[in-house]
This record gives C-alpha cells, sequence and structure tokens, in this order.
C-alpha cells in the first residue's frame, strides 16, 4: 500500500474522503473546526503537488435526504479561508453537475461535494453509488478516521474503484500509530481509565484491557454497576441490573490477570440529575436511597491521580462524571491534569475520541497530552481487535 507521501498528486484529480462532520449552530456556523483543521495537511499536499481536490464528507444523521442545516455548503467559506482560493461546491455529490464539475477541475483547486448522507446508498455501502464517486476522480485517499469502522460507500466500497491509486491520508495514518503504540509494547506501567454512561458500550475493550494494562481505572456512571455488583447500596444512580454478572465477572478476570481494578472509593452525589441539585460526598457503597452518584470523590480523585502520574501509557476514554454541568466536572479535571502532568515526565498518553477529547480541548490540554484521537467508536472497535472496513479497503489488493 501506498502512503500519501510517496505518491506524486501532479495532473491527479483525488477523491478525498474526510470526516467534516463539524457541529453548526442554528446559524450554521461552525462551533469546532477541529476536524477541518485535522484534514488540512493532507489536502495541503495533494494541492502542493499540482494536483486538484474532491472533498467528500458526511454531516449530521439527515433522515431523508437533502436537509438545509447538514448542508455541507455550510462550510464553503470556511475552506475558502484557509486554502485561500475560491471553492467550487456540487449542490448533490452524484449526477451530471458534480461530474462536470469534477471534469472542468483544474490543479490546485477544490470541489466540495454535497453531503454523501443525502443519499441513502451511502450508508448502506451501495455499490452503483461508490462507483459514481469514484468515476469523479483518477485517486482514492481515506482520511476520516472516525467513520473508519464503517463500511460504507465512500469509506470502504468505493475503494475496489481503485486498485491501484488508493491511500490513506494523514489523519488516518497518525490515528492508526497512535492506536498501536498503546497496542504494541506499550511502556508500563500501563494505565487504562475508562468512564462515561455504560459498560454495555465498552464491554469488549474491558476485556482486551484486561490483558494488557496494569491499572484500570472505572469511573462514570458505568462505575455503578460495578459497585452494586459488590454487593454496595447506589441509591438512584446508573445502573445496568442486566450487566450485573459481567462487572462480577470483569473483577474476577481482573484479579487473575493481575491487573489493579479500580472502582471510585467515593462520589460526589446528588438528589437530582441537575447542576441546581443539593450536592454531597459519599461513599460510593454506601449511597441513600434518591441520591445518585454524578462524579468521582475527591479520596477517588487523589487515588486514580497518583497512579495516573506514576504511568508510563495511559488510555482514556470516557468521562470521570457527568462533566456537562460544572458541579460533576471535578473528576474529570482532576484526571485531565494528572494525564498532563504524566505526559510532561514522559509517559505516552493517548486521548480517545468522544466525551474525553471534548473535555481535553474544553481545558485547553490538548497540546499537553500525547494524541487526542478524532474518532471514538473507531478507535475503541480498532483497539478491540475488530478489523475497520476502512482501513481494510485499502489495504486490500485482491480486486
Ligand atoms: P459515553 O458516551 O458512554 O462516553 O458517556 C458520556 C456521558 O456519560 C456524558 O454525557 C456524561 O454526562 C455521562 N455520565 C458520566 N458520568 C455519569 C454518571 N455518574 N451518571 C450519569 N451519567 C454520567
Amino acid at each position: 500500500m501506498k502512503t500519501i507521501d510517496e505518491y506524486n498528486f501532479a495532473g491527479k484529480k483525488a477523491v478525498v474522503r474526510v470526516d467534516f462532520n463539524v457541529p453548526l449552530d442554528e446559524n450554521h456556523r461552525i462551533t469546532d473546526d477541529t476536524r477541518i483543521r485535522a484534514a488540512v495537511p493532507t489536502i495541503q499536499k495533494i494541492l502542493s503537488d499540482g494536483g486538484a481536490v474532491i472533498l467528500m464528507s458526511h454531516l449530521g444523521r439527515p433522515k431523508a435526504g437533502p436537509e438545509e442545516k447538514f448542508s455541507l455548503r455550510h462550510l464553503v467559506s470556511r475552506l475558502e479561508q484557509e486554502f485561500r482560493t475560491n471553492v467550487k461546491f456540487a449542490p448533490d455529490c452524484v449526477g451530471p453537475e458534480a461530474a462536470q464539475l469534477a471534469h472542468e477541475l483544474q490543479p490546485g483547486e477544490i470541489l466540495l461535494l454535497e453531503n454523501l448522507r443525502f443519499h441513502k446508498a451511502e450508508e448502506k455501502g451501495d455499490a452503483d453509488f461508490a462507483k459514481e464517486l469514484a468515476t469523479l476522480g483518477d485517486v482514492y485517499v481515506n482520511d476520516a478516521f472516525g467513520t473508519a469502522h464503517r463500511e460504507h460507500a465512500s469509506t470502504a466500497v468505493i475503494a475496489r474503484y481503485f486498485p491501484n491509486d488508493k491511500m490513506m491520508g494523514y489523519v488516518m495514518q497518525a490515528e492508526l500509530e497512535n492506536a498501536r503504540r498503546v497496542l504494541e509494547n506499550a511502556e508500563r506501567p500501563y494505565t487504562a481509565i475508562m468512564g462515561g454512561a455504560k459498560i454495555s458500550d465498552k464491554i469488549l475493550i474491558i476485556e482486551k484491557l484486561l490483558d494488557r494494562v496494569d491499572n484500570l481505572l472505572i469511573g462514570g456512571g458505568m462505575s455503578y454497576t460495578f459497585v452494586k455488583a459488590d454487593g454496595g447500596e447506589i441509591g438512584s444512580s446508573l445502573v445496568e441490573e442486566d450487566k450485573l454478572d459481567l462487572a462480577r465477572k470483569l473483577i474476577k478476570m481482573a484479579k487473575e490477570k493481575n491487573v489493579n481494578i479500580m472502582i471510585p472509593v467515593d462520589s460526589i452525589v446528588a438528589d437530582q440529575f441537575s447542576n441546581d441539585a443539593n450536592v454531597d460526598t459519599a461513599l460510593s457503597h454506601h449511597i441513600k436511597p434518591l441520591w445518585m452518584g454524578l462524579d468521582i470523590g475527591p479520596e477517588a480523585r487523589e487515588q486514580y491521580a497518583d497512579v495516573i502520574r506514576n504511568s508510563k501509557t495511559i488510555l482514556w476514554n470516557g468521562p470521570m462524571g457527568v462533566f456537562e454541568m460544572s458541579n460533576f466536572s471535578v473528576g474529570t479535571e482532576a484526571v485531565a491534569e494528572a494525564v498532563v502532568e504524566a505526559t510532561a515526565k514522559g509517559a505516552y498518553s493517548l486521548i480517545g475520541g468522544g466525551d474525553s477529547a471534548a473535555a481535553v480541548n474544553q481545558l485547553g490540554y490538548a497540546s499537553r497530552v500525547s494524541y487526542v484521537s478524532t474518532g471514538g467508536g473507531a478507535l475503541l472497535e480498532y483497539m478491540e481487535g475488530k478489523t475497520l472496513p476502512g482501513v481494510a479497503a485499502i489495504e486490500r489488493t485482491d480486486y
């Protein structure tokens, strides 16, 4: 497989799958352009070589056909500002107008296609739709790690129409390199921090991690399923009753594998799910009826920070509490600070997308950790040992 650095795009039209699924406000203004900035080096490389760029992406979750609020047209001026050039826009990603615009595209020019998900065929992985997208260019570059775990037309199926001219962009390469760093030969002590709402989303990754890590720190809503499984009284904290046996099994497995699994000893508790609730601190095993644990407590914060500061490899996925509410964000902040401290002392830290990435960005720590992944689901599936269709399609040579 070629890498983008080995390829000369001079005179070529590159169809580039990017992840421009950026948040927009009610006036269609971009509120966080991280994903656009991430794709710049790949686009720049193609343009500097003397190639033309045809950008395709999804945006949001349109239900049935085009919706103004999910139009990629809203990104045109941001891209024009970034690349200091006129950016052409195809109001449909396939069809005669897109074909005409692609045909007329000159070296150094950029064409942005309308939202792929305005066509149901995209998520279905429809081969005809993928083929039509493929006819727009001479070479295919996939730089959308966030959708690499989906076998969609633009993320995987399209690759078969470019048997020799397909490759990953810089974002994909960096994501895979960083994920591999914690999968293979991670320096010890290796600590994984798992938070977020539910265990059910993270069972497979937790099981896999038990074979690799020295410490597994549990936080967030999922802690209380572990606490209850361990015989604790959790009041009205979030719990997955059908996962109690599984939580017990994971605790047992951790012991057998000599993994130091930690469940928060104490919690910040509240009498309702609100930032205006009455707040107290309680032992996680003794939460009063009608009260709920919404963040890890001061003792747990200290213990977790201590383990993190002494780690050489850190993987973090999921917040320690309801960090969107200021009264329950302290645990997540304390963990973020400890990760930053460990990184400053030479540890390698990977922040798995989604909410933990948002928390690190919000706190302004993104540049003080080793790598912030852009792909929540894709990263977890990769770490679980699954093959990502977007990656496999680039690596396959049997078409
Ligand atoms: P996830 O998408 O599974 O990573 O979960 C992230 C969500 O979990 C965030 O929106 C948090 O507000 C929520 N969360 C974290 N801790 C708790 C908790 N103790 N109780 C309820 N929700 C929580």
